[in-house]
This record gives C-alpha cells, structure tokens and sequence, in this order.
C-alpha cells in the first residue's frame, strides 16, 4: 500500500468511481474490499487511520455473542457463528480459537450454562470450533488459577474466536488495495457533492499535507460508525439521529491475573452485564461497560466510574484483585448502536438494544450501513455493496469474499532482513520489533507515531509506560523511513503527550 501513489489515483479527475465509501473502520474496510472484489472501481477515504474509532477498541472476540443467545437473537448469533467459521478458515493467522470457562457458583449454573453454550455450539453447525463440557472444580481453578474459588461449583468449558482488531483493519485494507482499491488513512471527506439532488461524490482533505480532492462517484456509501449522523447531514441536514453510541472500556493487567490461557466469561453482573478477562499479546483484558451519553469522538477515555466498575467486579470473581496500580493500560471505545424505535420502552438502556446491523439510504441515494459486531463485518458489507450497486444502478455482481483468504503479513514477517538488529525487540516483555515500524510504514501506510504506537503495534493499548519509553526510537526510526525532520519528530511526541 503505497500512500502516495495512491494519492495521485485519486488527483485524476476523469475517474468516476463506481463506490466511494466513508470510514476505515470494520464496516468500511470490509465493503470496499467486497466492492473491489466484486471488480467495482472503490476508493475508500478514512479521516484518521485504519481502525482508529471503535475497531481497534474492542473486546477482540470474534463470536456469535452468548448474551445475545440468552435476549433471544437466534438469527443474530447463528450468523455471528457463521461469520467467526469463515474467518477462522480465511484468515488463520489473524483470527484463533480461544479456550472460555464460564465459573459456576451455584449447582444450577453449571447445568444452565451447560445448555445455553451446547444450543451455541449446535447454532455453529459445521463451522463449530470444539464442543462445549463440564469442568469439575478443580479443573477450572487449574485452567484459571486466580479464580474465586469460595463457593466454586465447577465451570462450563466452550471455545470462541480472538483477534487483533486493528490489525485485521489493516489486512482488509492491504487486501483491498492488493484488489485495485484505493483505500487511504488521513483524509476526511468533508462535504458531499450532489448532482440533481442526487449525491455523486465528496470533497475531501488530506489531513497531512492540506490538500483538497474532489470525487465523483456513482454510490457513497457512510460506514463511519458513531460519526454515521454527522455524515448523514451532511445530505440532509435535517436527518433524523439513527445511531445511539455506548461507551466501553477494557482495562489491561498482567497475565498473572489470569494465569493461564484460558479466557473467563461471566454471563451475567448484577446489573445484567457480561464480564470478559482474556488473555492477549501476553497481558489479560478485563471489559466491558455498556455506558451512554458519552459525547462521540474519536479518542474516547475511560471514566473513572467505569474503571471503578471493573475493578469491583474483578474483586468478585478473581482471589488476587487487581487495584489501580495495576493497571498497564486502558482503552475505551464506542459502540454504534442502532437506536430501535421502542428505544423509550427499553428504558434507553443500551446494553437491551440489538447489536445487528440496519442500512439507510436517503432520499439523494447516501447509503449508511450502520450498528453490526466486527464479527459480522462481511456480511454487513455484502448487504451494504448489494444495495449500493442497486442505489447506482450498478451491474449486479455476486459478491465472494464467503472464502476469499485475507493477506496476513504481520509487519516484520514482510521484511527480509539479514540483520538481526531489526528483530531486536522494542519492549523486553513484548511481541514488538524494530522490524515492525519499518514494516508499519513500507507496506501498511502508517504515518503518524500513534499509528505505530496504538494499531501497527499494540503497544499503547498494552503498556502505556512502555510505549512511552519507545516512542523516541520508533519516531526517529519512523523519521528515517518516511524522510521526517526533527520539527516533524518533535510534533508527533507532542501530538503522543497531548492523548494521554
Ligand atoms: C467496548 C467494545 C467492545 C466490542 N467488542 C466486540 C467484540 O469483541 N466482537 C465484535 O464482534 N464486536 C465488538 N464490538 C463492536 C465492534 O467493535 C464495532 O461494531 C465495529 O468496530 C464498528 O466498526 P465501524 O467501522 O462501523 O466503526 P468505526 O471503527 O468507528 O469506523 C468508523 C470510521 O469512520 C471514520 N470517519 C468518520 N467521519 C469521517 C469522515 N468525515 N471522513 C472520513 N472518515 C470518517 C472514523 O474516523 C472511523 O475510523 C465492540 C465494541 C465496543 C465499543
């Protein structure tokens, strides 16, 4: 993915583009990978970078949602379950199976528990992963040694999907782009263009050099998650709210909290919540909340009540509770939620409304894909790219990314280098190479040292204090790389101390 050249595709201003869509986040990267595919001329326009909303902020599961199960959203999770067997077979290195007990407290539970995950695994069919069983107590204080064991009756065992959420971004845009799409980081579309009140195409803005572009396009398609309402007045400025944003947030510890592989789901907090601690990239993650009102933006924080939350239920379930020290990191996102029409029925509370998805298309023709899970995100984008050829009056083309193989290059594994200084790690405790900066901006447009440090890497999203104490040697590294100046250095140190 070169970003330049990518740039001069879009100064032509003959191209017509078949799709342009709005955000590169899940939901956008996957329909312009199904629209390129499918041999549709696509550029995709995200105004930050790849998976720098919601899609890198998520509790990584790719999973049919056990809670959906128990609110009765059978069609939601068997095509969930569906989704996650076709990720585990396209992308292998990306997407894994992750070994869950669910603890039990009471007798019942086991035997509850038991019979809820046996329907997800038959919901699964053919694409199930490894069947659910009983665990006695002493097995599931094995597989989880810093479970509460007071009271502890056993657990039941079932397995799911886990993944790197940002870099699956970035796989969907390398894959894209490896399919003829232009698919940029950094640009914002910032209004819309209408030809007979019909929409056909945006201005946009580079956001690194200041440059304006302007596109023509048969279909837009407003994949941009929680901003879905900006983008839509943009058409109309009157537009009806579609989406309601909920705020969650995972806090990250040591894997000795865990300690053990194995991931703990508890199905069900006194408020009706599930509670998720999971190990990954060598930490644990403890989440979620399902908080509303929280003002959009891209950059959410935590709040402290949140944290609070967490750490009280942490103390419930686990014997050595974390405390705030403890924490290496944390990291909140927000959720785009449909908000259905009996929302006042529901009280407003989030946590009860449908995590499908549902598509809009306006009176000028804007396409908006909005709500959905990661795990669904092709499917989402077979529905919007179904609809948007139809909106443009496109040729129908069946779409086939059902089991198109995604490209899975983790950044160093790209580089052929002899010398062993680019495998030297960045952090001693974690996965990261020098290897992988160079590999973040040669090959997966990485441009600014958040880039890098949050979704290239994980290190911000794993140890704040690390990424810290690396950021100087990967911008320099970066600086290097792209042909940087020291002022150039020294804004994207500010710009990193400025988001904390
Ligand atoms: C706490 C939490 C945990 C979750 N856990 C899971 C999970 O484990 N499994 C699962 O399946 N799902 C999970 N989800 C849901 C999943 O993360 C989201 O459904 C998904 O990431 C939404 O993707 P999106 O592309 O629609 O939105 P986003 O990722 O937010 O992408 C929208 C993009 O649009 C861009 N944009 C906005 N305006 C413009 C503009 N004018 N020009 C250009 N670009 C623009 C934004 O910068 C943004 O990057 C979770 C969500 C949350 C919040």
């Amino acid at each position: 993915m070169n970003r330049d050249r990518m740039l001069a595709r879009l100064e032509d201003r003959s191209t017509e583009w078949d799709l342009l869509v709005i955000g590169g986040g899940a939901t956008g990267l996957g329909t312009a990978l199904d629209a390129a595919t499918r041999g549709y001329r696509t550029v995709l326009l995200e105004q930050a970078d790849f998976g720098a909303g919601t899609s890198s902020r998520s509790t990584k599961l790719i999973h049919g949602g056990v809670r959906y199960l128990r609110n009765g959203e059978l069609g939601l999770v068997r095509d969930s379950l569906r989704e996650r067997g076709r990720l585990l077979k396209n992308a292998p290195n990306l997407v894994h199976p992750l070994p869950f007990v669910v603890p039990a407290y009471r007798a019942f539970d086991r035997y509850y528990h038991g019979a809820g995950l046996t329907a997800y695994d038959l919901l699964a069919g053919k694409l199930g992963i490894e069947s659910t069983r009983h665990l006695g107590r002493e097995a599931t204080l094995e597989r989880v040694p810093n479970l509460a064991a007071a009271g502890l009756h056993g657990g039941t065992h079932y397995w799911d999907g886990q993944f790197d959420d940002a870099r699956l971004c970035v796989a969907l845009a390398v894959t894209a782009a490896r399919h003829d799409a232009v698919v940029l980081n950094h640009v914002r579309v910032d209004e819309l263009v209408k030809d007979g009140g019909k929409v056909r195409g945006a201005t946009a803005t580079d956001r690194l050099s200041g440059q304006s572009y302007r596109l023509a396009a048969k279909a837009v398609v407003n994949a941009t998650g929680v901003f879905s309402d900006a983008v839509r007045r943009l058409d109309d400025s009157a537009a009806p709210a579609i989406v309601e944003p909920s705020q969650g947030i995972h806090l990250v510890l040591d894997a000795a909290f865990l300690g053990g592989e194995t991931a703990v789901m508890i199905p069900k907090t006194d408020d009706g919540r599930v509670l998720f601690a999971i190990p990954w990239h060598g930490r644990a993650l403890l989440g979620t909340t399902d908080t509303p009102g929280v003002p959009v933006s891209l950059d959410p924080k935590p709040l402290d009540a949140e944290i609070d939350y967490l750490l009280e239920h942490a103390a419930r379930y686990f014997t050595k509770a974390p405390a705030r020290d403890d924490i290496r990191a944390s990291f909140a996102g927000l959720r785009p939620l449909v908000r259905p029409p009996d929302a006042e029925k529901r009280g407003g509370v989030t946590a009860k409304f449908s995590r499908d998805h549902s598509l809009f298309v306006s009176d000028s023709g804007l396409v908006t894909i909005a709500g959905g899970k990661w795990t669904t995100y092709r499917r989402m984008a077979q529905d919007t790219v179904d609809r948007a050829a139809d909106v443009a009056g496109l040729e129908r083309r069946p779409c086939v990314t059902a089991d198109l193989a995604l490209e899975d290059r983790s950044g160093a594994d790209g580089l052929k280098f002899e010398d062993a200084e680019w495998l030297e790690k960045l952090d001693p405790a974690l996965p990261y190479r020098l290897a992988d900066v160079v590999a973040g901006v040669r090959f997966e447009m990485a441009q600014t040292l958040e880039d890098i440090l949050a979704r290239r890497t994980r290190l911000n999203f794993l140890d704040r204090a690390a990424a810290r104490k690396c950021a100087h040697r990967v911008v320099r590294l970066m600086a290097d790389e792209l042909g940087k100046d020291e002022a150039w250095i020294a804004a994207q140190l500010k710009a990193l101390r400025e988001a904390e």
